[in-house]
C-alpha cells in the first residue's frame, strides 16, 4: 500500500543539488496517515513499557533480558514491518521501516540491538538470499525467536572493508566452505543465531555467507567495554576451520561488496530515523526539566540563554526530520516505479536505496551530529545533575558517540557524497556541467541586484537556489582546478561536502514550511517559519565558511577574488533578527 502522495517524477539521487523542488514534492512529518502516526505511538509505547524501566539491568548486560525484550518487540511485529507477510512479518512499506526506526530510536542499547537485528541482520537475507534462505530465516528473524547479527568489520579492516582477511575454501567433498578469520565490534554477536559475515573465497573473492550459533568451529570472544551503548551486546567472531555448508553462501560468489555496500544506504538512513527519536526524547525531557529546576527564584526556562539552547535543538531535530522524510519519500516512490516497471520486490528497494545513496551518506552525517549536538546542549542544561548517572541525559551522552563512527565514519560519508556526486556527473547520470557552467557565467556578470519575483517565499527560495550555485562554483572550480589531484585533498571534499549537506537540509526545511502555510496559511505557521528561516540563516554563514575555506585551498590571485566575491553573492542573506525568532520558538515548548 502506498502512504505516499506526491507529484511525479522523482526527484533524481542529488538532482536537489541542481534543481529546485516544490512543497508538493515533498513529504512532511505532518503527512503521516494515521496508521503511521499508530505506528509511531505503539514505538513509543514499547519504549516506556519494557525498555525503560530496565536501562540499568540492560546496560549491566543481564544474560537474556536483551533478547527477551527483542522477543516481544517481534510479538508485536515491530522486527517484521519490511519483511514480507508470506515470511511473517507486516510487509509495509518503506516509509513505515523509517518511522518505527525513529519510533524507537530512543532506547538506548535495546535501539541499536534491534536496529542491528532487523537491518544489517535480516535484510542481507530478504534481499540477496535464496527462496530455500528465506523460508529458512525470515519467519525466525521476523518474530525474534532467531536474532540477526552482520560481520563486516575486522581489526585491519574498518573503514577499508575490502581488505577484510578472513578467508573461505571450498571442501575437498565440495559440500562446505571451510572459513578462517576474525571479526570485532559485531552488535548482537554475544547471544545472536544467525551471523551474515564476510571472508574472500580463496583470499579473493569477497563473498557473504549465513552463519548459525553453534556451527563447527565458529565463536564469539567475551563483551567489548564500552564508554556508551553498554547494553549493547559487541563481542568478536572467531572462525577456526569454521564449516559453513555451500548453501549457505549468501549472494553471488565474489560480490560480496555489493550486499554490503548497498545494505549500508539503507543502514545509513534508518540510523539517521534512530538518532533523530533519540534527540527528540531527550528534548523532551530536557524541556521538562527547565521548566522544574529553579535557580535565582524561578525556572531556568526562563533564561534567554537556555531558550536560545531549547529552541536550537527544536530547530534542529525539525530540520533533520524534514530532510529524513523527504529522501526517504524519494526512496519509496523510486521503488514503487521500479515495481511497477516490473523489477522484482528484492531488487526494487535496493536499487532505489541506491539511487539515493548520495542523499543516505548526507542525512546519516546530519543526524549523528544532530544527536551529539542534542546530548551535549541537554547535558548542559540540566547542569551538575546532568554529570550524575541518576539522570538520564548522562547514558545519552554516552551512547550518542558512537553514531558518528559506525554504518561508515562520518568522515567516510562526506568523502563518499562528494565522490558519488562527481562520478555521476561524469557518467552523465547527473547534469552538473550545464548548471556549474552557468555558474561561470554568471561570475563573469554584473550581478542583478533588483527582484521582480512576487511568489511565495520568492526572498528564502532564491537564497537556496543561490547555495547550490555556491557549491557548484566551488566543487566546479576544485574539480578544473585540482583534477586528478582532488581525490588526495580531502579537507577540500569534506568542505564542499558540508555545503551540500546545509544546502539539502535548508531547502528541506524550507519546502516542509511552505508545504505547512500552503496548508494552514501563514498566519497559522509562524512557529514553522521561525524554524525554517532561522535555518536558513545561520545555514548561510556556514556555507559561505566551508566554501571560504575550500577556496582558500586552491585558489589564488584573480581567481581567489572573483569567487570569494562570488560565495560572498551567493551566501547573502537578509539580516534577521535570530534572537527574537529563536525566543518565540522557545515559547511555544
Ligand atoms: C559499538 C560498535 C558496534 C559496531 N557494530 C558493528 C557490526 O555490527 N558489524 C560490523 O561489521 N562492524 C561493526 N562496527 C564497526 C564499525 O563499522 C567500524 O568501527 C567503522 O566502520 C570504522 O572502522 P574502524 O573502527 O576500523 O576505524 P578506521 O577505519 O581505522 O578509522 C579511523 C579514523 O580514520 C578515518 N579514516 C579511515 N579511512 C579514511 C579515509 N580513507 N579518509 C579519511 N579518513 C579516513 C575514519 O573516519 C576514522 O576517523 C561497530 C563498531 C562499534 C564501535
Amino acid at each position: 500500500m502506498s502512504t505516499v502522495h506526491t507529484s511525479k517524477p522523482v526527484m533524481k539521487g542529488g538532482g536537489s543539488l541542481t534543481l529546485e523542488s516544490l512543497p508538493a514534492d515533498t513529504f512532511i512529518p505532518e503527512d503521516f496517515s494515521e496508521e503511521q502516526k499508530m505506528m509511531m505511538d505503539m514505538c513509543h509505547q514499547f519504549l516506556h513499557a519494557e525498555v525503560y524501566p530496565h536501562l540499568d539491568r540492560i546496560d549491566q548486560l543481564e544474560p537474556g533480558l536483551m533478547p527477551k525484550l527483542m522477543e516481544k518487540a517481534g510479538e508485536m511485529g515491530l522486527l517484521g514491518i519490511s519483511i514480507p507477510e508470506s515470511y511473517g512479518g507486516l510487509g509495509k512499506d518503506f516509509m513505515s521501516a523509517i518511522i518505527v526506526a525513529e519510533g524507537l530510536g530512543a532506547g538506548h542499547s535495546f535501539s541499536v540491538g534491534q536496529s542491528a537485528h532487523t537491518c544489517i541482520g535480516t535484510l542481507p537475507i530478504l534481499y540477496f538470499g535464496t527462496d530455500a534462505q528465506k523460508e529458512k530465516y525470515m519467519p525466525k528473524l521476523a518474530s525474534g525467536e532467531w536474532k540477526g547479527s552482520y560481520g563486516l568489520t575486522e581489526p585491519n579492516s574498518g573503514s577499508d572493508a575490502l581488505s577484510a582477511k578472513s578467508t573461505a575454501k571450498l571442501s575437498d567433498d565440495g559440500k562446505h566452505y571451510i572459513l578462517n578469520g576474525q571479526k570485532c565490534w559485531i552488535t548482537n554477536g554475544g547471544f545472536a543465531d544467525v551471523y551474515t559475515v564476510f571472508a574472500k573465497i580463496d583470499g579473493q573473492h569477497f563473498t557473504a555467507f549465513i552463519l548459525e550459533r553453534g556451527m563447527e568451529g565458529f565463536t564469539q570472544g567475551p563483551e567489548e567495554h564500552k564508554m556508551g551503548i553498554k547494553g549493547s551486546s559487541t563481542v568478536q567472531l572467531y572462525f577456526q576451520d569454521c564449516k559453513v555448508p555451500v548453501e549457505n553462501v549468501l549472494g553471488e560468489i565474489g560480490k560480496g561488496h555489493v550486499i554490503a555496500f548497498n545494505i549500508l544506504n539503507i543502514g545509513r538512513l534508518k540510523l539517521c530515523a534512530a538518532t533523530l527519536g533519540g534527540a527528540k526524547e531527550c528534548l523532551k525531557r530536557t524541556i521538562e526539566y527547565a521548566k522544574t529546576r529553579e535557580q535565582f527564584k524561578k525556572p531556568i526556562y526562563e533564561f534567554g540563554a537556555i531558550q536560545q539552547k531549547l529552541a536550537e535543538m527544536t530547530i534542529r531535530n525539525w530540520v533533520t526530520e524534514a530532510g529524513l522524510y523527504r529522501a526517504s519519500m524519494w526512496i519509496q516512490q523510486k521503488e514503487e516505479e521500479l515495481l511497477a516497471a516490473g523489477k522484482p520486490v528484492n531488487e526494487a528497494l535496493l536499487a532505489a536505496a541506491e539511487e539515493y545513496a548520495i542523499e543516505c551518506a548526507m542525512i546519516k552525517v546530519f543526524g549523528s551530529e544532530l544527536l551529539d549536538y542534542v546530548v551535549d546542549e541537554s547535558l548542559q542544561v540540566h547542569g551538575g545533575n546532568g554529570f550524575s548517572d541518576e539522570y538520564n541525559v548522562s547514558r545519552a551522552y554516552r551512547d550518542s558517540r558512537i553514531n558518528r563512527i559506525y554504518e561508515g565514519t562520518n568522515e567516510i560519508n562526506r568523502l563518499l557524497t562528494v565522490d558519488m556526486v562527481l562520478k555521476r556527473a561524469m557518467k552523465g547520470r547527473l547534469d552538473l556541467m550545464g548548471p556549474a557552467m552557468a555558474v561561470q557565467k554568471e561570475l563573469m556578470s554584473i550581478p542583478d541586484f533588483g527582484s521582480t519575483d512576487d511568489t511565495p517565499f520568492a526572498e528564502e527560495r532564491k537564497a537556496i537556489q543561490q547555495f547550490k550555485k555556491a557549491i557548484l562554483m566551488v566543487a566546479g572550480a576544485a574539480v578544473q582546478k585540482l583534477m586528478m589531484k582532488l581525490e588526495s585533498e580531502q579537507e577540500i571534499l569534506m568542505g564542499i561536502a558540508d555545503m551540500a549537506i546545509e544546502t539539502f537540509h535548508a531547502e528541506s526545511a524550507l519546502l516542509r514550511a511552505m508545504k505547512l502555510v500552503e496548508q494552514k496559511g501563514e498566519a497559522n505557521c509562524g512557529y514553522e517559519l521561525d524554524i525554517a528561516r532561522t535555518y536558513l540563516y545561520d545555514a548561510a554563514d556556514r556555507i559561505n565558511k566551508s566554501g571560504k575555506d575550500a577556496i582558500n585551498a586552491f585558489a589564488s590571485g584573480d581567481e581567489q577574488r572573483m569567487m570569494l566575491l562570488g560565495l560572498k553573492r551567493f551566501t547573502k542573506v537578509a539580516p534577521f533578527n535570530t534572537k527574537d525568532a529563536r525566543r518565540r520558538v522557545a515559547a511555544r515548548l
